[in-house]
């Protein structure tokens, strides 16, 4: 996928997670302060006015560096930081990538982690945004070739890593204060990363059944 396709994908992405605020504005009300689908709403809303304007990204990696500084500049809050660094230190590992395949959606989500985990100390299992990036990670580091044929298996992947959430006791952020309490509900973080791998893979696959 060239770098104008992929901006195109991160365009329907966008627009995807601005109407996806409702459900995890709900998932945060439950352990967290409420105001995550806010916060990524209005990093989205900000990112799709980018990429509907005349930027033409010069590859994918600076496309994908474009849409971090953006989220960080606007969203706030430790989402702002984590999926803004997710994107930054994710592009940064793919420099002067001229296409999106499997392998550099695995090399750019690995680096994406790793800044992660640099700049927010958390790890997995500590019931965050890492629980579904690390099992995209892993099961993208398996694959290599066409990024449609790949993509449901790297999102479906992310999707239990949000399953397995639930089953966590949250010892970072604001559902920390929560304790067991936190048992049984989803992190919204978690599902605001499984949301955006799935929206790449719809429309990966929906272009190509076009
Ligand atoms: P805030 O915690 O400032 O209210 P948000 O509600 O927007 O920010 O985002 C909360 C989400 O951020 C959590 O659900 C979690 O997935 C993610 N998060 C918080 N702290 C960290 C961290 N240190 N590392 C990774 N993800 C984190
Ligand atoms: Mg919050």
């Amino acid at each position: 996928m060239d770098a104008v396709t992929t901006k195109d994908m991160m365009a329907h992405v966008a627009q995807k997670m601005v109407a996806s605020e409702p459900v995890l504005t709900k998932y945060d009300q439950a352990i967290g302060d409420g105001d995550h689908g806010i916060g990524m709403e209005r990093g989205f809303k900000a990112v799709a006015e980018l990429l509907a304007s005349d930027y033409q990204p010069e590859d994918v990696s600076k496309l994908l560096l474009k849409i971090g500084s953006t989220m960080m500049a606007t969203m706030g809050g430790a989402s702002g930081a984590i999926f803004g660094t997710l994107f930054r230190s994710g592009a940064k590992s793919i420099k002067g990538a001229q296409e999106l395949d499997a392998q550099t959606l695995a090399a750019f989500l690995a680096g994406g982690l790793q800044g992660v985990y640099d700049r927010g100390g958390a790890k997995p299992g500590d019931k965050t945004m890492i629980d579904a990036l690390v099992a995209a990670v892993e099961v993208s580091e398996t694959l290599e070739g066409d990024l449609a044929e790949h993509l449901p298996s790297i999102a479906d992947a992310a999707a239990l890593g949000v399953e397995a959430t639930k089953q966590m006791i949250a010892t970072t952020g604001k559902a920390k204060t929560l304790g067991e309490r936190s048992l049984g509900h989803p992190d919204p973080g978690a599902m605001s990363m499984a949301f955006i791998l799935q929206f790449m893979c719809e429309f990966a696959t929906e272009q190509v059944a076009a």
